[in-house]
């Protein structure tokens, strides 16, 4: 029998990979508490340090899935695709995307977390809809799919329990930012909840998780194979994550943005990623409908009005509104917009009340930043970039804070040019060889 000082060791000094009956025994042995939170820790330093390879990876993400339920949609007589994105700042491209793919044809079983730092969560965003629940048994959710086409839902405690425990684990540790750790992660819940293919969309740059463009093709890479392995039809595109993505950042605002854009309304650089993504997830799912025409019919947005009325949400509601607005960056000078962080504008949107420290904090829905001007637009000098949103007006000073560097943004004679949102696009056929670390 393997003992986990041992395989501490064998991973800490890069002696060999770890054989799947290594790691079916620690996951084992984890869930029995015969290994204790300290000791997975300090494997998962191990493993932060000296990556999984393409078998370690799979025998990992292999038991973070056994470790729960797998959700049986078989039944469903619409393909299944589901979308995930590794978070952005005014990422709302679920709330649309989700209806849209449905309303072409689709079975859209989206499951989700709750957002935790800068980029706000899906569930958190359609909360702010009165009377919207976000949580539903396996059988609500399969009849929900049945007559909406998509459903949004929290992600139930059975589907891949070791991942909250270890995700729990890494975010007290500092080894979160490892690649297979964060691919096995994400790719376990989505395997588990059954879906045929995937689409996801890997941000990168300051407002993404991971930076730097490489990063971002590896992690998407590592992520295509895995789901290919496990028999999920898989893509990934990296898109562009430097600007806030539309205009609205911030649960009720972002809604109120989603609605707009699925009534034919929606901001360019939004709708370029969210066509994107739908195109891969209908040519995925064997459908040649087309998605700017279920737009532009009303088709899409009536799918979204039954997908928020079977989950309890009434989407004719108004949506609430913060108490006090306040314009923020005014500018010095008038010319081009040239750059405006995202990271910047999201720690703005968080300390605003929008997002979260800790999971158990809850979120304002009112709170949150629309930006006024955006690269490419063009400004008069002393007009405000940015409008905050807050029910709490203390909160002010510290969002400007987060505002107040030099970095946050840049005036410029001329536009920028303009760049495709969709950086890359990683399909099986380019993981082939696929390396886990
Ligand atoms: N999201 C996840 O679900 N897991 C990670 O490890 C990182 C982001």
């Amino acid at each position: 029998m393997p003992d986990v000082v041992s395989l501490i060791r064998v991973k800490r000094d890069s002696v060999r990979p770890l054989t799947d009956a290594e790691i079916a025994w620690l996951f084992a042995a984890y869930a029995d508490n015969a290994v204790a939170d300290e000791q997975m820790a300090a494997l998962l330093m191990a493993i932060y340090f000296n990556g999984l390879d393409a078998g370690e990876l799979r025998a990992w993400t292999t038991e973070m899935i056994a470790s729960g339920e797998t959700l049986d949609l078989s039944r469903l007589t619409r393909p299944t695709v589901d979308k995930h994105s590794t978070g952005g700042v005014g990422d709302k491209v679920s709330l649309i995307l989700a209806p849209l793919v449905a309303s072409c044809g689709a079975a859209v079983p989206q499951l989700s977390g709750r957002g935790l730092g800068h980029t706000g969560g899906t569930l958190d965003k359609l909360e702010s809809i009165p009377g919207w629940r976000a949580s539903l048994s396996n059988e609500e959710l399969t009849s929900a799919l049945g007559q909406a086409g998509a459903v949004i839902a929290a992600a139930g405690a059975g589907l891949a329990p070791a991942d909250r425990r270890l995700y729990a684990l890494r975010d007290v540790t500092g080894t979160v930012e490892s690649i297979p750790l964060i691919a096995s992660s994400i790719m376990s819940k989505k395997i588990a909840e059954g879906t045929s293919a995937l689409v996801l969309d890997v941000k990168t740059g300051s407002g993404a998780f991971m930076k730097d463009r490489e990063k971002a093709e590896q992690l998407a890479r590592t992520m295509v194979g895995l789901g290919e392995e496990h028999r999920v039809r898989t893509r990934a595109l990296v898109t562009r994550m430097d600007t806030p993505l539309g205009r609205a950042v911030g649960n009720a605002l972002e809604v109120e943005e989603a609605v707009r854009a699925l009534t034919g309304d929606g901001p360019d650089d939004l709708m370029e990623v969210t066509f994107a993504l739908a195109e891969h997830m209908l040519q995925l799912a064997g459908l040649s409908a087309d998605p700017r025409e279920a737009i532009a019919s009303g088709r899409a947005f009536d799918t979204y009005k039954h997908m928020i009325r079977t989950q309890g949400g009434d989407p004719d509601a108004p949506l609430p509104a913060a108490r006090y607005v306040r314009g923020a960056l005014i500018a010095p000078e008038s010319g081009w917009i040239t750059r405006l962080d995202a990271l910047a504008v999201g720690v703005a949107a968080w300390r605003l009340g929008a997002g979260r420290a800790r999971k158990e904090d809850d979120v304002s829905h009112t709170a949150g930043v629309r930006c006024l001007a955006k690269p490419g637009d063009y400004v008069e000098r002393g007009q405000p970039i940015l409008e905050l949103h807050t029910d709490d007006p203390a909160r002010f000073a510290p969002a400007a804070e987060a505002l107040d560097t030099s970095a946050t943004f840049t005036i410029g004679t001329a536009p920028p040019p303009t760049a495709p949102m969709v950086v890359s696009v990683i399909s099986a056929a380019d993981v082939a060889d696929q390396v886990g670390a």
